[in-house]
């Protein structure tokens, strides 16, 4: 055996390895847990074209993001959020709810990242036109520190990958309180909740005024943590904000 032959074969050991490895233990998609293709990264291939159907036949409401399929929405009457609209990809159904809990609790921040990039070629360019700063909804440094990081951030970072589109921006606004989780409130219980909880950085009260602005978060339920944080860059100068979100429940 020649030197070079010997050389090859031990460098590529390793591969050979990992792919036996992936046959014995092959990869789980961590919405169905069935096997998945080792080059499908998270979801399995079903599961990917499943969220993606969903992105693409669902028919949010213009002003509220909610689906209107499902829910009939009073905002064409009612509208009383300091924003002027949100614009959402997927419901919060099991796939959305299975992706967020391995976000949120499993560490997995650059599934987050990946849903952005599965997300971004659907943002339409109407939405992201004239937008000068987008920002993620931050969390408390506290919450932060014990996730590691925000996922609202990484979702936007995979949604703003593209380098025609506006950057993202952290570091603008930050979460001054702690607030209770919010599952088990309503909607006024949520406003009041959230009440107060962000503010300014000195950075961001000298980047936002007369800028439009677009606000990220990774889901949106009653829309009270984002309105409470839309509120703090509206009452700071900005002339308009966006909200964007990956899941509406
Ligand atoms: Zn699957
Ligand atoms: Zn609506």
């Amino acid at each position: 055996m020649t030197a070079a032959l010997q050389q090859k074969l031990v460098l590529s050991l390793p591969s050979l390895f990992q792919r036996i490895d992936a046959f014995v233990f092959p990869p789980l998609c961590i919405v169905c847990d069935k096997p998945r293709q080792t080059d499908n990264r998270w979801l399995c291939g079903d599961c990917l074209r499943q969220l993606i159907a969903g992105i693409t036949s669902r028919d949010g409401c213009p002003h509220c993001g909610q689906n209107r399929a499902v829910r009939s929405c009073t905002c064409a009457v009612v509208w009383d959020y300091p924003f002027d609209r949100i614009v959402s990809f997927v419901d919060y159904g099991d796939t959305a709810q299975a992706v967020m809990h391995h976000v949120k609790y499993q560490g997995k921040r650059h599934l987050a990242r990946y849903m952005g990039q599965v997300c971004a070629p659907y943002l339409d360019k109407s939405i992201t036109d004239g937008v000068d700063i987008v920002l993620p909804v931050p969390l408390h440094w506290l919450r932060r520190q014990q996730r590691g990081y925000n996922q609202a951030e990484w979702f936007a970072r995979g949604l703003f990958e593209d380098v025609a589109r506006p950057k993202v921006h952290c570091g603008i606004l930050r979460r001054v309180r702690r607030t209770k989780t919010q599952t088990k409130l309503d909607k006024s219980d949520r406003r009041r909740n959230v009440a107060g909880a962000f503010a300014l950085t000195v950075k961001g009260a000298a980047a936002v005024k007369g800028k439009s602005l677009l606000l990220v978060d990774d889901v949106i339920t009653t829309g009270a943590t984002t309105a409470a944080a839309a509120a703090v860059l509206l009452a700071g100068g900005s002339g308009s904000v966006t909200v964007v979100s990956f899941a509406r429940d």
